[in-house]
C-alpha cells in the first residue's frame, strides 16, 4: 500500500516524499517534470511520468500500487504568470484537480491532502488571518486553488472521500540534509532568489515596495520551512487515518518577517553585502499576509523543527550551492 504524491519531484512534494519514508510508507510519485526532476527523489522510488489528467495512467498508478492516500502537490504557482495564462493555470491547476478525484472516488481512494496556499485570501481583513475569513483571492492563481478547495470538499461531501487541505504560506529552505530543495529555474520567492544574489548568480535584488503600510514599508510574509511543511503534511495523513475530521488548515509559522528583514538575514547569514535596488511595488502584493495557527496546534500533533529565520536561509544557500555546483558539473 503506497502513498501517491503527485508533484513529488517538485520542491515540496520531494520532501513529502522524504518525510514520508522516514515514517517507513511506500510512496509512488506522479510527477509530468514540467518543474520538478528525477534526481530530486531517492533512486528506489517509482515515479510515473505522465499527466493527472491520463485518466488510464491514474487508474493504473493507482491500482498497482494499492494506493489509499493521495497527497496532492502537482501545480502551477507563480502569481504572475497566471495572471497572463488564467487558462493555463485553471487547465493546470483547477481542471487537473478535478481528473484526480475523480480518479480517487473512481478507484476508491480513502484520504486526500490537498496543497492550497494563502492566496485564496487575498487581502485579508484580520491580521494574522484565520481560515474562516470570507476568502476572496486576487489572483488566477488563488482562484485556480479555491475552486480546487471547493471541489474536494463537495466530492468529500458526496463521496466520502476524507480531506485535510493545507493553506501554505511562504514556503522556503531546504531539506537540512541537503538532499533536495528549491531547484526550479523560473522560481522567484524572495529567499532564493537573495540567496542567488548572494552567491553571484543574479547581479541584484530588487525589493518590490518600500511604501506598505508596515513597520518598515517592505511587505510582511509568514515564511515556513519546507520539511516542517512536509511534517504537516505527514501529521495530516495520521489525523486521517485515525478517523479525523476533515480539515481546512492554515500552514506557517503565525510571524511575519519583512522583505527588508529577509535581506538582512541573508547578508547576515551569508556574510555578504548583496546589491539591493528599492523597486516599485509589484502587482498583486498584499501588504502582509500572517497565519493565525490556533487550529493546526490544535487539530495536528506537528511540531516544527525549523522555526528560525536564519536557518531556513542558511538551507537556501547551502542549496543553492549544491545546486550551482550540480548545474556545473
Ligand atoms: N519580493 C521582492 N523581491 C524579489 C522577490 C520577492 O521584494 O525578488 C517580495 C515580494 O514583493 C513579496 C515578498 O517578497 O512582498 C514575498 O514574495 P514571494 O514571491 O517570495 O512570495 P509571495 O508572497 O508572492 O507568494
Amino acid at each position: 500500500m503506497s502513498v501517491l504524491v503527485t508533484g513529488g519531484a517538485g520542491y515540496i512534494g520531494s520532501h513529502m516524499v522524504l518525510a514520508l519514508r522516514e515514517q517507513g510508507e511506500e510512496v509512488v510519485v506522479l510527477d509530468n517534470l514540467s518543474t520538478g526532476f528525477r534526481w530530486a527523489l531517492p533512486a528506489d522510488v517509482p515515479l510515473v511520468t505522465g499527466d493527472l489528467a491520463d485518466d488510464a495512467l491514474v487508474d493504473k498508478t493507482i491500482k498497482d500500487h494499492g494506493v489509499k492516500s493521495i497527497a496532492h502537490f502537482a501545480a502551477k504557482i507563480v502569481v504572475p504568470e497566471s495572471v497572463a495564462d488564467p487558462l493555463g493555470y485553471y487547465l493546470g491547476n483547477t481542471v487537473r484537480t478535478r481528473s484526480l478525484l475523480a480518479s480517487a472516488v473512481r478507484n476508491g481512494v480513502e484520504n486526500f491532502i490537498f496543497s492550497s496556499t494563502a492566496a485564496v485570501y487575498g487581502n485579508p481583513p484580520v491580521m494574522p488571518v484565520p481560515e474562516d475569513v470570507p476568502l476572496q483571492p486576487v489572483s488566477p492563481y488563488g482562484r485556480s486553488k479555491l475552486m480546487s478547495e471547493w471541489m474536494l470538499q463537495d466530492t468529500a461531501f458526496a463521496h466520502g472521500l476524507k480531506y485535510v487541505v493545507l493553506r501554505y504560506f511562504n514556503v522556503a529552505g531546504a531539506d537540512p540534509g541537503g538532499r533536495t530543495g528549491q531547484s526550479t529555474p523560473a522560481a522567484t520567492h524572495l529567499i532564493k532568489v537573495a540567496c542567488q544574489a548572494a552567491l553571484g548568480l543574479r547581479p541584484q535584488l530588487e525589493v518590490f515596495g518600500t511604501d506598505y503600510d508596515t513597520p518598515d514599508g517592505s511587505c510582511l510574509r509568514d515564511y515556513i520551512q519546507v520539511s516542517d511543511l512536509a511534517q504537516a503534511h505527514v501529521a495530516a495523513l495520521a489525523h486521517l487515518r485515525a478517523g479525523g475530521d476533515n480539515l481546512t488548515l492554515n500552514c506557517g509559522y503565525g510571524r511575519g518577517y519583512s522583505v527588508l528583514e529577509v535581506v538582512e538575514a541573508v547578508k547576515r547569514v551569508s556574510g555578504i553585502d548583496i546589491p539591493v535596488v528599492l523597486s516599485p511595488r509589484r502587482p498583486g502584493d498584499p501588504a502582509a499576509i500572517v497565519a493565525e495557527v490556533a487550529r493546526i496546534k490544535a487539530t495536528l500533533d506537528w511540531n516544527p523543527q525549523f522555526q528560525n529565520l536564519d536557518m531556513i536561509v542558511s538551507q537556501a544557500l547551502a542549496w543553492e550551492k549544491r545546486l550551482a555546483n550540480h548545474q556545473a558539473a
